[in-house]
């Protein structure tokens, strides 16, 4: 794992006495170690956890409708069955001492298909019959990250932010979008949001300062990584790797798993992902993230272990290469 210092450890002023500085140090290098043993006790279970690759025929045996891992006691993942939507998108919950965080809502509206409310209002902490408030954000606006949306509406101690573009600056008061970060306290624990528009213009990336977990959405991803907007996307991989270089990161968590072990994609609309690959990436491709997408030819441009392409133009010769880019007209995933 590399580690860059953490920002959280920086001094603001020197320390003069040579005794004093070696202290110091030795508790910053104490406080570190503990920090990363700390992600390393919990970092193997995710790195390890198989999520299940859905059923060739989901009529027969299905997998349960949500999946649950959780990373450490306060942060959860979250994932849709292929067998109730192909998407399959995942969704993080990250709790505080004042109130939690929900980022995405998934595909799926009906309760009775997905009891996704229900499932993240059960994993609250309650206090005198009530659960820690909870505040429902988005990486971005398309409908498999928000469908999700309508369970929480009206629900008590619950707010929803709004997914289109205007909500999103509102909210964060972000003034000079798509620079800048905004913050989310959540009691002794703070999340920083930074824009990360290209997949799509409302996208924005999460950082939890404790887990140091960023939190990447369709941004970056095992699996295709849409591009809208090669500049505007271009520009938000610079700034994460910039936000990557200052901070500590454990693990980069997306929104979906769309290729298996061998980094081969999975055909669209597949509800079986054989041998899928594991949803953690790491620092190292964030910071490479940037020379890929300069790399991004508009079209279609498979790039060291990057996969990308264009959200709605696929030529017709790479539709005889990659029959699979076929129904990739219209995705938004
Ligand atoms: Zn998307
Ligand atoms: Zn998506």
């Amino acid at each position: 794992m590399k580690t860059a210092t953490p920002h959280f450890f920086t001094l603001s002023r020197p320390i003069r006495p040579t005794w004093c500085r070696t202290m110091l140090a030795l508790v910053m290098l104490a406080l570190f170690t503990t920090l990363s043993c700390q992600a390393q006790d919990v970092i193997p279970l995710l790195l390890t956890t198989k999520f299940s690759p859905g059923a060739s025929d989901c009529d027969h045996n299905p997998p349960p409708p949500l999946e649950i891992r959780q990373f450490d006691a306060t942060t959860y993942v979250l994932r849709e069955s292929l067998c109730v939507t192909d998407e399959a998108p995942f969704m993080y919950l990250i709790i505080g001492s004042t109130r939690a965080l929900l980022i995405d809502t998934g595909d799926v509206a009906d309760p009775k298909k997905m009891p996704l409310a229900q499932t993240v209002l059960r994993l609250l902490p309650a206090k005198a019959g009530l659960t820690l408030p909870l505040l429902v954000a988005h990486s971005h606006r398309h409908s498999d990250h928000r469908e999700g949306d309508v369970q929480f509406r009206g629900l008590p101690n619950v707010e929803v932010i709004g997914h289109d573009i205007d909500s999103v600056k509102t909210y964060f008061g972000f003034v000079d979008w798509p620079n800048g970060e905004a913050h989310i306290d959540l009691g002794g624990r703070i999340v920083d949001v930074i824009p990360t528009p290209g997949h799509n213009e409302t996208h924005v990336a999460f950082y939890d300062r404790t887990t140091a977990l960023v939190f990447s959405g369709d941004f970056l991803m095992p699996g295709r990584l849409l591009i809208n907007d090669k500049q505007a996307d271009l520009a938000s991989a610079r700034r994460m790797a910039a936000f990557a270089s200052q901070h500590l990161v454990s693990y980069v968590l997306g929104g979906h798993v769309e290729i298996n072990d061998a980094g081969e994609t999975f055909s669209w609309g597949a509800t079986m992902h054989a041998n899928e690959h594991v949803l953690p990436l790491t620092k190292k491709d964030l910071m490479a993230l940037p020379e890929a997408v300069e790399h991004f030819n508009h079209f279609y441009t498979h790039y060291g272990s990057f996969i990308m392409q264009d959200q709605l133009f696929v030529p017709p010769f790479l539709t005889l290469a990659a029959p699979d880019s076929l129904v990739l007209l219209g995705s938004t995933h």
